[in-house]
């Protein structure tokens, strides 16, 4: 029997979403789709459907420590991606895990869902601006997180700009500022605070959006985990992203998953 050469490892630290649209279920699809190995950190464990978040539980820091040492210290992983971190303690858990790790970190700092629910307890927005995004080598905030961690309220394209300086404040080496939800084409503003990419694509009338940005995150992750730069991961994970939502698709009586497997 030949033994095959092992693909890159990617770790994701975030929550489950019974339904499979968004959280570590959609990391894990992602990570099979782009051909690397996912291993999975389960930070909280949500009960969720089409319709919302019905219940959400968070596992014990010992928990969570624990997945993460035995994956890191045995298998060893080539970049770490988080998500839903649910509060206080465990932001501060895997922003000290994740700043002892060599790897590179994509932070999501998931707030709320689509849906408005809360993935995040208020009390840990500090943790998350002091502990976690200086720990990120690249912070993935939607506008609607770029406004509660920083205060600034995005409304045109320039406006990203300003969010961008504000969130590198905190000391992620580079922040991708996710505009999707401005009108017009989707722009999202990656930049390092020196280097500025501005990356457009047409926007897609699929309302069938859930796990978008779990899934970029992830591909962001692979990328690195493949040796690319910042801006190569980044430009390649938003194509992979747009066809997923191109392919969305309906499930149950409310918003449907992105389809990882276009
Ligand atoms: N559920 C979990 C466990 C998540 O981690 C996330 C996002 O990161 C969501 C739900 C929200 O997904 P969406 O905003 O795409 O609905």
């Amino acid at each position: 029997m030949s033994t095959s050469a092992a693909p890159p490892r990617v770790l994701t630290v975030a929550g489950s979403d019974s339904g499979g649209g968004a959280g570590v279920q959609a990391d894990l699809k992602t990570m099979l789709a782009l051909g690397v190995h996912g291993m999975s950190v389960l930070t909280a464990v949500t009960a969720q459907n089409s319709l919302g978040v019905q219940g959400a539980w968070e596992l014990p820091v010992e928990a969570v420590r624990a997945q993460y040492r035995s994956v890191v210290d045995d298998i060893g992983v080539q970049a770490v991606k988080t998500g839903m971190l649910a509060s206080a303690e465990l932001v501060e858990a895997v922003a000290e895990l994740i700043s002892g790790t060599d790897a590179p970190a994509v932070v999501d700092p998931v707030g709320v869902s689509k849906h408005g629910d809360p993935l995040l307890a208020a009390s840990a927005l500090d943790s998350v601006r002091t502990q976690l995004l200086p720990a990120a080598t690249v912070a993935t905030p939607n506008l609607d997180e770029v406004a509660q961690l920083t205060g600034v309220r995005v409304q045109s394209e320039d406006d990203l700009r300003r969010a961008a300086a504000a969130v590198l404040e905190f000391g992620p080496r580079w922040v991708l500022i996710k505009g999707g939800h401005l009108a017009g084409d989707a722009v999202d503003l990656l930049t390092d605070g020196t280097e500025e990419h501005v990356l457009r694509a047409p926007r897609h009338d699929n309302r069938h959006t859930h796990g978008t940005g779990c899934t970029l995150a992830s591909a962001i992750a692979c990328g690195l985990a493949r040796g690319r730069s910042v801006p190569e991961a980044v430009v390649a994970a938003k194509q992979y992203v747009t066809g997923a939502i191109a392919a969305g698709f309906a499930l149950g009586a409310g918003i449907g998953p992105v389809d990882h497997g276009w």
